[in-house]
């Protein structure tokens, strides 16, 4: 069963639309706020050392020894990232303990500062270069007028027979062999500048993958997806065009989890991100909202066909019988549950995202393993 709540605002488990789309938990202050430092094991002493703290805090919220989950531990203990500090306190004071999935949220949004550091970083570097680019061809201009107005008093000269035409020819030819040094010189600097910049691009376009992409998946994260979605959004309401998403939810992932480890769950969701991209099409964008759960933007095409193609999905998927890499145990059948909605005229993101998860909620509770179109639950 699917713990029979009713499809709300508060969205299914683990997540709520007002947490996404406006008011987070955290800005409310009626929340308490737990320190830190209150959060050794209930009852055991707070060990001293810190790899002895991680292992409490780990153990007190139940986490599994994973490297993402360990990083997070490692940052909140050691206070280096406030921003993680008062998400993970929130979290806490919210849900009494740290749950798993809100503590991957908050692991990803942490490496998405990160990544946007280095982007304002390399930004910060590109502004430099452009300025002195900017500045460089300032100095050629300027130097090229001086000369000009130098040639002109020259050749002035020489028309008035002011001076000896011999002496202003040599000044002259002094002047421009002085201005092609000049000249060279700063040709040479814009070359290296040239280079500078297009491997600054690269970095920039590197870093910019890194800040819209699930590093488990590689698909596109929330944040990429959803700014994805705004513009296909804006773009089918002006042209008047068909536009669905669909939410899918692997079913009973925990147990999976549970069951065969972190590891292996890792590998079924990159399996399932995998089957999504190939399966649904190239005309359509998948990303990872969060945890076990995929959004998938159907640009231009109506909910009956994009249930369809993701139907097509998990019937195929369902029809894979796992084994363990590591162990060659079978790991039985993975299946997932999909709720679609199309776009209505003047609806937003959130509330069309509302109505695939409400979809999503009426598969789940017909039994899991099936698409539901919202409207015709
Ligand atoms: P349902 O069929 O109702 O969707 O049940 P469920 O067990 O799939 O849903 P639930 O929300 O209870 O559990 C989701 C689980 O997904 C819990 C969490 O540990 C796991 N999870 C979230 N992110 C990751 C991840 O990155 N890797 C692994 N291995 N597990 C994850
Ligand atoms: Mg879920
Ligand atoms: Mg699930």
């Amino acid at each position: 069963m699917y713990e029979g709540k009713p499809p709300s605002s508060a969205g299914r488990k683990g997540w709520s639309f007002d947490a996404l789309f406006g008011r987070s938990p955290a800005d409310d202050p009626a929340v308490p706020v737990v320190q830190a430092s209150a959060l050794a094991g209930p009852d055991e002493a707070a060990p001293t050392d810190l790899f002895g703290r991680i292992g409490g805090f780990l153990r007190t919220h139940r986490l599994d020894p994973s490297p993402v989950n360990y990083d997070l531990a490692y940052q909140y203990l050691g206070g280096h990232d406030p921003a993680l500090v008062a998400s993970v306190d929130a979290a806490i004071a919210r849900d009494g303990l740290l749950r798993h999935d809100v503590a991957a949220e908050i692991a990803e949004a942490a490496s998405s500062r990160v990544s946007s550091d280095l982007l304002g970083k390399l930004i910060d570097q590109a502004h430099r270069s452009v300025t002195l680019a900017a500045a460089l061809v300032g100095q050629s201009r300027t130097d090229a007028s001086a000369y000009g107005s130098a040639l002109d008093r020259g050749s002035a000269a020489i028309e008035a027979g002011g001076e000896p035409a011999g002496r202003a020819l040599e000044l002259m030819a002094e002047l421009t062999r002085t201005m092609i040094d000049k000249t060279n010189d700063a040709e040479r600097r814009l070359v290296e500048m040239g280079s500078q910049m297009s491997s600054l691009q690269g970095e920039l376009a590197e870093a910019q993958a890194v800040a819209e992409s699930d590093p488990l998946t590689g698909l596109a994260n929330r944040r990429a997806f959803q700014s994805r979605l705004a513009r296909a959004m804006a773009q089918a309401a002006a042209e008047g065009t068909p536009l669905s998403v669909a939410f899918c939810d692997i079913d009973h992932f925990k147990s999976i989890n549970d069951s065969h480890g972190h590891d292996t769950g890792d590998r079924i969701l990159k399996m399932v991100a995998e089957a999504l991209v190939e399966g649904v099409g190239e005309d359509a964008f998948v990303g990872r909202f969060g945890g076990e759960e995929f959004l998938i933007l159907f640009d231009g095409i109506m909910a009956r066909r994009a249930a369809m193609r993701v139907d097509e999905v998990r019937d195929e998927l369902s029809g894979r019988h796992l084994v363990s890499k590591t162990t060659g145990e079978p790991l039985g059948t993975v299946t997932f549950s999909a709720g679609v909605a199309q776009l209505l005229a003047g609806e937003d993101d959130g509330a069309m995202l509302r109505r695939a998860d409400e979809a999503l909620y009426a598969a789940k509770n017909g039994g899991r393993n099936r698409v539901v179109i919202h409207g015709e639950e």
